[in-house]
């Protein structure tokens, strides 16, 4: 390793690699906290060409290295294995460019999501992308795990916003598919290979980005149902009645909801009387008054034919975020609660309400004093899962049972987050093994000496 070491430390930066007591734990591990490891080393290049640098030297001296973003994944992906180099992306931090014409993106892979939404917001345009972890997550990071959110109901996962991208190969080559074309049929799309692929086919250093205008106005409610029955109803009578406008419909199962009152001083529930589900719905117009109208005629209207038992509209942006708050209450939970198994699924979306049942009757049927929290983005078929016993050694057990019942009922083992390593023994549950085949083919044609992410997702 030392040969490889003094060729790296005779290139690079001396700012680029650290080494040994100097790498700082955070490092170690992602946002998981799964297994943490110190990398051999950690080398933070500064440009495309450095880190082509960088592989050319792994690729030759057989090294194994394991990709890191903002380190805020939840399936052990970016957290180093005994003996890697960790090549962290943080200092390609920047924005390129905003094309306000053909309202696009261009920035390093290193740069934190939540710069990106301000810039973009800046130009009075919008990037379609949001979560949790927005201050950490890079997009680099976003684009290897495909992550999705809670406006994927009406923009799509972030798959659907990346025009094109440059990535350096296993071996150092740098694959420039930096297109800004919507329509672009020119042989295959490779920019396909890198997103979802959790950096195991090559590292994402520079993207561009569809952005989308802005809405000039947002309408929240928080609503309380009585039946999953009902949830997917007033989803088609939402879908139908504001198409596209209709930004958020996350559904909490009342075990997450009664939990996060409980444990959220500063939240109350605004209902009078306990019901089995709540939904935030979030509405997005060009129009304050008339979207407002439109808003509330049609939750009026559910109301009346009984699809919502009751509901309350966000008067101000306070009250908008503190209805969020509400849905994003699982990471203080996850301050309180213990070892959790930490669960991210999708079922077709007819099916979830029975699954979240059964699984409940299950584990608690299995363990004694369970809690099992259940919440999700509905409308695109993902549920989260969150159950917890207080015993550390119960974790692998739950995980493993919640995954054999995702087998059982066909769903994905992955909505969101991704296989990492937390996961990837559990993947022929849903996938075939030609598909398992074909993903080894193209891992082998793309990194022969399986130096990239290896033992991630296969
Ligand atoms: C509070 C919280 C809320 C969250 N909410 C959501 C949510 O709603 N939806 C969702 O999808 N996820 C969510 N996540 C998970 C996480 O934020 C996403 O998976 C995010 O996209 C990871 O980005 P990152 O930069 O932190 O990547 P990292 O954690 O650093 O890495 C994730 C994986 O991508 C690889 N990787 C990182 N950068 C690159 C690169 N440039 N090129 C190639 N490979 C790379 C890593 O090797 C690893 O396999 C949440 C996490 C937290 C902590």
């Amino acid at each position: 390793m030392s040969t490889l070491l003094d060729q790296l430390n005779a290139s690079l930066d001396t700012s680029s690699l650290i080494l040994g007591d100097d790498i700082s734990d955070k490092y170690f591990a992602d946002w998981s906290g799964a297994d943490p490891c110190a990398p051999a080393a950690l080398l933070k290049p500064k440009t495309t060409d450095e880190l082509s640098t960088i592989m050319a030297l792994c690729h030759k001296h057989n090294q194994p290295v394991v990709v890191q973003g903002g380190l805020t994944g939840l399936a052990g992906g970016a957290t180093p294995k005994a003996g890697e180099f960790a090549i962290s992306l943080e200092r390609m931090s920047a924005i390129e460019e905003i094309d306000t014409t053909a309202m696009t993106l261009t920035a390093h892979a290193g740069t934190p999501l939540q710069v990106l939404q301000e810039a973009a917001a800046e130009h009075d345009l919008f990037l379609p992308l949001d979560l949790g972890a927005r201050g950490s997550c890079m997009i680099g990071g976003n684009i290897a795990t495909n992550a999705g959110g809670t406006e994927v109901i009406r923009y799509g996962m972030t798959r659907s916003m990346v025009l094109g991208l440059e990535a350096v190969l296993a071996d150092g080559t740098v694959i420039s598919s930096m297109n800004k074309m919507v329509k672009n049929n020119s042989g295959y799309d490779l920019k396909h290979l890198f997103i979802g692929s959790e950096g195991t086919l090559g590292i994402v250093t520079r993207v561009v980005l569809q952005l989308q205008p802005k809405s000039r106005s947002s309408h929240t409610a928080l609503c309380a149902l009585n039946s999953y029955e009902s949830v997917t109803q007033l989803l088609i009578e939402l879908k139908r009645n504001l198409g596209s406008g209709l930004t958020g419909f996350e559904l909490m199962w009342d075990s997450y909801y009664d939990k996060v009152m409980e444990v959220v001083p500063s939240l109350t529930s605004p209902f009078a009387e306990a019901h089995p589900f709540y939904l935030l719905v979030e509405y997005k117009d060009n129009d304050e008054t008339s979207g407002n109208q439109r808003f509330e005629s049609i939750l009026f209207a559910q109301l009346e034919a009984g699809l919502l038992t009751d509901a309350v509209i966000a008067q101000s942006h306070q009250d908008a975020a503190t209805f969020w708050q509400i849905r994003d209450g699982i990471g203080e939970l996850f301050q309180v609660l213990g070892p959790v198994s930490n669960q991210d699924v999708s079922l077709p979306v007819t099916e979830i309400g029975a699954f979240a049942e059964d699984l409940d009757q299950r584990l608690k049927a299995k363990y004694p004093n369970i809690g099992v929290l259940l919440f999700g983005h509905i409308g695109d078929n993902n549920l989260h899962v969150c159950a917890y016993t207080g015993r550390e050694e119960d974790k692998r057990r739950i995980n493993e049972d919640i995954m054999l019942m995702i087998g059982e009922y066909s769903g994905a083992i992955t909505a969101e987050h991704g296989i990492g390593v937390l996961k990837r023994d559990f993947l022929p549950l849903s996938r075939t093994d030609s598909e398992i085949a074909l993903m080894k083919t193209i891992k082998l044609a793309m990194d022969p000496k399986n130096i990239l992410n290896p033992g991630r997702v296969i």
